[in-house]
């Protein structure tokens, strides 16, 4: 067997939490039963990263793993890579690492980055993936508020670390990937070449057992207020949300597929994909720092994709593309996987009408992330074509083992779930973080075992979420609330519209109005005016009192880390140019 296994392990959390199965006592001494009962239960086998590595080495050897270079692409498989893993873990034990410790990568999507997603949560220590378009304040505030002791990273952005080099004080080693040791000045730790480690490594490697408790993996909110907040995911949390990735009314990931992660392995560990990938045996093709939708539609091309995922920003870009390219076969190509931000109806039209089929999903750091999908689910298959467009524009309902409600902003009461009444989404289950690293209780973010998500949805009658806003975005006009969401999903269908942005501003008499930010298709610059806009949203039926006030047409709109308009930027740099009046 590849690894040490232990099927018997303390279960600290288990002995001190009430399961719904035990038998209910008066709390005298437990009846004879009750002890029988929990000695004939079933195996306590620890859902850990280690089986998930352990299940793609022995099934599926022959399974390619791909990266996009400049040259090309580079392949592998999942039998090489269980064989470099092993290295990897045994030189990273020779160079200190143990239980616990964070070992952080920088890097883009490739496959020596996926080799780290293995190698350090498989040896217990704790698998950091650094956002590399965080501004360098807040990188140096993660990795300082993470001790990371090593940081694994690609050639090219060994230069982000210089810039924060007085922010390395835990830093022992930085071991780069993906292209020669680079030159650099004094104060940085010493700088190992990763073939070279690999190569000097034994080719085995003694796997401690692990407990599904124990920390896998943590990842900092991409958030743009404050400091950014450590989210620590558990083995357990990590292969429960794998095992839900791989579920047919979810993203239904398969052993059969070929995926392409454009989401980065930075942003809640690429959604989760390269785990599922790794427990069915899934061919990955890894777009390196190739992101460009030109680059993106020929590799989905060549390689014969059938599944991939990313923000809507990227796929608004790839039918651009594809409308140019009729030549590609993307005929394989069944699930465009969406979040991050809400996908416009208009972009959902655009790919049905190229043959492809944008599935949308909703979650977030804390969340693992999925919370819920945008599937058509059973007993609506009847449902009008135009009635499931307008479900698989909403956020999706809820995946198995994901719990979620709605809390009236007004009340604090639940609301219901009629479709129209906003709410905040509060979610709960077994990859829903309980709490921040070094801020275990901030009393705003959780409430009585629910995660306060800060979305403002509404849920239909069928379950179905539909995001409103951000609580921080919501515009208020006259006491009543505008979505600016749906806004910029209509503004996001008119035909010379690529990207739209819309948020509020302060009024004398209104308190807030709306402000939309244009950014015209190529080549409609000079198109668009504010009463054409104007004319398109009352032509979709928004009603008056909703209609922005002003329109920024032709700027560029603001964008966080990962790829999502940012609204607290856009706001500041409207807020400077634009006074409302009456
Ligand atoms: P992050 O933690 O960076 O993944 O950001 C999570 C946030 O992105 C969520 O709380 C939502 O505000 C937003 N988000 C994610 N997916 C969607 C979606 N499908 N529609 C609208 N907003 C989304």
């Amino acid at each position: 067997m590849f690894f040490r296994r232990k099927q018997s392990q303390a279960t600290p959390a288990s002995s001190t939490v009430a399961s719904p199965l035990a038998p209910v006592t008066n709390g005298s001494a437990a009846p004879a039963a009750a002890t029988t009962f929990a000695s004939t239960m079933m195996d306590d086998y620890p859902l850990t990263v280690q089986y998930i590595l352990q299940r793609a080495t022995q099934y599926f050897p022959k399974r390619e793993l791909v990266t996009v270079t400049a040259e090309g692409y580079e392949r592998s498989t999942y039998g090489e890579l269980g064989q470099r893993v092993t290295r990897l873990a045994a030189a990273l034990a020779r160079l200190g690492i143990s239980k616990g410790d964070r070992v952080a990568t920088l890097g883009w999507n490739t496959t020596r980055h996926y080799e780290c997603y293995f190698a350090i949560p498989s040896m217990n220590a704790v698998l950091h993936t650094l956002n590399l378009r965080l501004p360098a304040d807040q990188l140096s505030f993660i990795i300082s508020d993470a001790q990371d002791k090593i940081i694994v990273a690609d050639a090219d952005l060994v230069p982000l670390l210089e810039k924060v080099k007085d922010s390395l004080g835990s830093v022992q080693y930085i071991i780069v990937m993906n292209g020669p040791v680079p030159t650099v000045g004094a104060g940085m730790p010493p700088l190992l070449d990763y073939e070279q480690v690999i190569a000097d490594a034994p080719t085995s490697f003694a796997w401690p057992a692990i407990n599904e408790r124990d920390a896998c993996a943590m990842c900092y909110t991409s958030g743009t207020t404050g400091n950014p907040k450590g989210v620590v995911y558990s083995h357990r949390s990590t292969f429960l949300h794998a095992i839900s990735v791989t579920q047919a009314d979810t993203l239904g990931i398969s052993g059969h597929d070929t995926a392409m992660p454009i989401v980065p392995m930075f942003h809640v560990n690429a959604w989760g994909l390269p785990h599922a990938a790794g427990m069915v045996g899934t061919k990955i093709v890894f777009p390196g720092k190739f992101m460009d939708p030109a680059r993106v539609a020929q590799v989905l091309a060549d390689e014969q994709v059938t599944l991939t995922a990313g923000v809507p920003t990227i796929w608004i870009g790839l039918v651009q593309v594809l409308n140019q390219r009729p030549d590609l076969d993307l005929s394989r190509l069944t699930r465009v996987v969406c979040g991050g931000s809400a996908a416009p109806r208009a972009l959902i039209e655009g790919l049905d009408k190229l043959g492809l089929n944008l599935v949308h999903a909703w979650g977030m750091t804390e969340m693992s992330p999925i919370g819920t999908v945008a599937n058509i689910k059973a007993g609506l298959d009847d449902a009008t074509p135009e009635e499931k467009l307008r479900y698989r524009s909403k956020q999706g309902y809820a995946v198995p083992l994901v719990d979620i409600r709605i809390m009236d902003l007004e009340t604090g009461q639940t609301a219901p779930w009629d479709g129209v009444t906003f709410g905040e989404i509060q979610v709960r289950g077994p990859w829903i973080a309980a709490s921040y690293y070094h801020d275990p209780n901030p009393a705003d973010k959780f409430i009585d075992g629910w995660f306060r998500t800060g979305d403002v949805a509404t849920i239909d009658p069928e379950g179905y979420v539909e995001i409103v806003d951000r609580t921080k975005d919501v515009i208020k006009s006259g006491g009543e609330w505008i979505s600016s969401v749906q806004l910029e999903g209509i503004l996001m269908g008119h035909p010379q519209v690529l990207e739209a942005a819309v948020i509020g501003l302060p009024h004398p008499k209104w308190q807030e109005r709306p402000v939309a930010a244009i950014m015209p298709k190529p080549g409609a610059e000079g198109a668009l005016t504010p009463e054409i806009l104007t004319a398109f949203l009352q032509d979709k039926g928004v009603a008056k009192w909703w209609l922005p006030d002003r329109y920024v047409i032709g700027m560029a709109i603001p964008k966080t880390s990962v790829g999502k308009f940012d609204k607290k930027v856009l706001r500041a740099q409207l807020a400077q140019e634009i006074t409302l009046g009456e």
